[in-house]
């Protein structure tokens, strides 16, 4: 490891959080601010029209244009410690008034990894990277990078860089220069700057497009400029909030993949917000998930899929059938079927179900035990005799089938009235075996495909 260091960049925001309007990018404080200005250049900055002119891309602040023209750090002042992570969160807590909108969070991220945060909407997720960055002061805790607390170090200083969904570039510069603006204020000689923003110009499927002033492109091209642009000095740690949020589906999923691999290829440290779970799943070694300012689990995304910790992350991440109830027989293990234990959990809607034992102990009190849909199985005829292990068989009437493509998704009323989702895959051309609505089901499920967890 050890990159280019880039810097933060975003527009500043006021005390309500709205971005502030842009002050006119004054020739003087550039002068006195960068490295090595090259006059025209700021001339044109200065010229740039503002942001309130409302089609237009908005231009950055002078506090934008001095970030990026600050000299990278060496890789010998970046160079990691292999012993401790690349970020260390420490108990940080942000409160805004008496709302605390990042809550006691820890986290330590490697050097190289692929991180994502994942939450509902206000639960915290911009404001902890944008205390990363430096735009936001922790009030509480502290935040390491390569074992150094960072509380100092102001955002352009950081080697830390954060591409914003609504990001401003520069109207009066072409595509190529906005790409490139950062990379000449580095003094990065010219055929190398050329290198790299064709490498970021395919990178974001912008070929041809080059010469484009903002005004010229479409919202998404808009946002995968800014991609480049944040992208082209190899930040050691690059923020994501929603970058892929204006693509559709395929250019969205292509990018996804071309991101992956210029992170592990660069070796860079990426924290990707998203609301789309999949795209988490997808690119994350790592996905964080936030509520309410607190992080309630950190895993790779199978782990988090197939062993979520709270009743709260299992319902967050993908969809579930959850079932409440206690522990059955005190919960001491029954032995059921060749050699294996199970537990039985007494439930109100489905009866008793049997379930593997939890690697991690379970209180006393009630339990919840929940099955993601596609591990339930519908038949009308039951589970076959000679598969001893659907221990767990749910009588009820199909309500609704809904044919999804690689999937069909069916709603199953039980006979207790609780309804039971299922998934099966399409694995055959034609639906001899599928289910209708109306149908008298058998619903069967394994033992080990059930989670337990506190209520
Ligand atoms: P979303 O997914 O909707 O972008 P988020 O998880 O990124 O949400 P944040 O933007 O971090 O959430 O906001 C967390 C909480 O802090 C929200 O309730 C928000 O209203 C509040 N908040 C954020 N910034 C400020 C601010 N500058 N002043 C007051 N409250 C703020």
């Amino acid at each position: 490891m050890g990159f280019l260091g880039d810097m933060a960049d975003e527009r500043p925001e006021n005390e309500a959080g709205e971005p502030a309007k842009p002050e006119p990018l004054a020739l003087e404080t550039l002068k006195a601010e960068t490295v090595n200005p090259e006059p025209a250049e700021l001339e044109a900055a200065a010229a740039a029209p503002m942001a309130d002119e409302p089609a237009k891309a908005e231009p950055p602040p002078p506090e934008l244009a001095k970030a990026e023209a600050q000299p990278a750090p060496s890789k010998a002042e970046l160079a990691p410690d292999l012993d401790i992570p690349l970020l260390r969160i420490e108990g940080v807590a942000k409160k805004f008034g008496n709302f605390r909108a990042v809550d006691q969070l820890s986290l330590e991220i490697r050097a190289g990894e692929f991180l994502a945060l994942l939450g509902p909407s206000g639960c915290g997720k911009t404001t902890l990277l944008r205390m990363l960055a430096g735009f936001e002061t922790p009030d509480e805790g502290r935040i390491l990078l390569d074992g150094r607390d960072i509380a100092p170090i102001p955002p352009h200083e950081r080697p830390i860089n954060m591409m914003f969904q609504n990001y401003a570039l520069f109207p009066h510069l072409s595509v190529h220069d906005n790409i490139a603006f950062g990379l000449k204020r580095a003094r990065i000689p010219k055929s190398e700057i050329e290198a790299r923003v064709a490498e970021m110009v395919a990178l974001v499927k912008l070929e041809g497009l080059e010469k484009r002033k903002p005004d010229q492109l479409s919202g998404g091209q808009r946002q995968r400029v800014a991609l480049a642009r944040s992208l082209a000095r190899r930040p050691q740690v690059l923020l994501l909030d929603e970058p892929l949020a204006a693509l559709d589906k395929k250019l969205r999923e292509s990018t996804q993949v071309e991101l992956m691999e210029l992170q592990r290829r660069l070796g860079l440290t990426f924290i990707i917000v998203t609301h789309d779970q999949e795209e988490a799943m997808t690119m994350a070694g790592r996905i964080g998930v936030m509520n309410a300012g607190r992080l309630e689990q950190v895993a790779p995304p199978r782990e988090l899929y197939e062993a979520p910790r709270s009743r709260w992350v299992a319902e967050f991440v993908g969809d579930i059938n959850v079932f409440e109830g206690g522990l059955d027989r005190g919960g001491t293990p029954a032995t059921i079927g060749p050699s294996n234990s199970r537990l039985a959990v007494a439930t109100r809607e489905a009866g008793t179900i049997y379930v593997a034992e939890p690697r991690q102990p379970i209180g006393k009190g009630g339990v919840c035990v929940a099955i993601r849909p596609e591990k339930i199985k519908l038949t009308g005829r039951g589970p076959t005799s000679d598969n001893s292990q659907a221990l767990n068989r749910l009588e009820g009437v199909v309500t609704d089938v809904s044919y999804l493509g690689g999937v069909t998704a069916y709603k199953v009323k039980l006979d207790s009235g609780a309804v039971l989702r299922s998934s099966m895959a399409n694995t055959a051309r034609l639906d001899v075996d599928t289910c209708a609505v109306n149908q008298r089901v058998v619903a069967w499920f394994l033992p080990e495909d059930c989670v337990v967890l506190e209520r």
